[in-house]
């Protein structure tokens, strides 16, 4: 049996092993995330559907492909959200493919990796989502669209936790190495990219084997305290945080057992 692992879930195991115990060992709900998502997720299909669907016969692509493209994708959209996705794509356009001699075909769009690791007799199961996969002369480069109008910057050192899955991931799916990591801000034409290295996955190895050892042997869960916990929604069931702390709710999904996680 394998243990499922994202990004998302080794970037909270490293923030605090308290919380990420009792969001997903112990499944008890964090505070949702109410926020409008439908625009940025039909911005992503527009983006998808502009580079997988283009014939690729022209250099690049006019404006009313882009345009076409979004008009596929604004059905369940008020006419607000329509003009302003509109007018983001129109900037993506201007910044990101007029600009260029050619518009090149990526290896895949909206795609899914996955990967796998053992640590301490446990097999894990890495697996991570992109938006597109672009090839260099010398590898890879994965992009990740940022479409939020508040942009929640990651730590570095969790980006680079997110690097190096991937860099794990994708070098056993296509046997080539991940070089960048670039992160598009659809809002402002903004592009930040992040080389990879295999430094990057070794240190994913590191976490993992510290998370491994955690659920083969130790069981602690160390808080982690930190600015975050400002914003933790399990204050109230921490340690670190009450000397009294509640009991956790009791739909909370029981204490999982070793032999769960064991590899057969
Ligand atoms: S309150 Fe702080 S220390 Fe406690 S689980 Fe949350 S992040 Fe970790």
């Amino acid at each position: 049996m394998t243990y499922a692992l994202s990004a998302a879930k080794l970037q909270t195991y490293y923030r605090c092993p308290r919380a990420y115990y009792f969001r997903y060992e112990r499944r008890i709900e964090s505070a949702a995330f109410f926020g409008s998502a439908v625009l940025g997720t039909s911005l992503h299909q527009a983006l998808a559907q502009i580079y997988q669907d283009w014939h690729y016969q022209d250099a690049i692509p006019r404006l009313d492909w882009i345009e076409y493209c979004w008009s596929q994708q604004t059905p369940s959209l008020t006419s607000n959200q329509i003009n302003e996705g509109r007018s983001i794509l129109s900037r993506y356009y201007q910044d990101f493919i007029a600009n260029q001699s050619a518009m090149r075909k990526p290896l895949a769009v909206e795609g899914r990796i996955q990967g796998t690791l053992q640590a301490e007799n446990l097999e894990f199961l890495l697996s991570g989502r992109y938006d597109r996969l672009d090839f260099l002369d010398d590898g890879l480069e994965l992009i990740d669209y940022k479409s939020a109008k508040e942009v929640d910057y990651a730590e570095p050192d969790e980006i680079d936790l997110q690097i190096g899955l991937y860099y794990l991931a994708l070098e056993q799916r296509y046997q080539r190495q991940l070089k960048r990591m670039s992160l598009l801000f659809l809002r402002t034409g903004e592009k930040i990219s992040f080389e990879a290295t295999p430094q990057h996955r070794q240190r994913v190895e590191e976490v993992i084997c510290k998370l491994a050892v955690e659920l083969r042997q130790d069981q602690r869960w160390p808080p982690f305290p930190s600015n975050q916990c400002d914003r933790c929604s399990y204050g109230r069931y921490c340690p670190a945080m009450r000397s009294d702390p509640e009991p956790m709710p009791e739909d909370t999904k029981p204490q999982q057992g070793l032999q769960l996680v064991l590899s057969i």
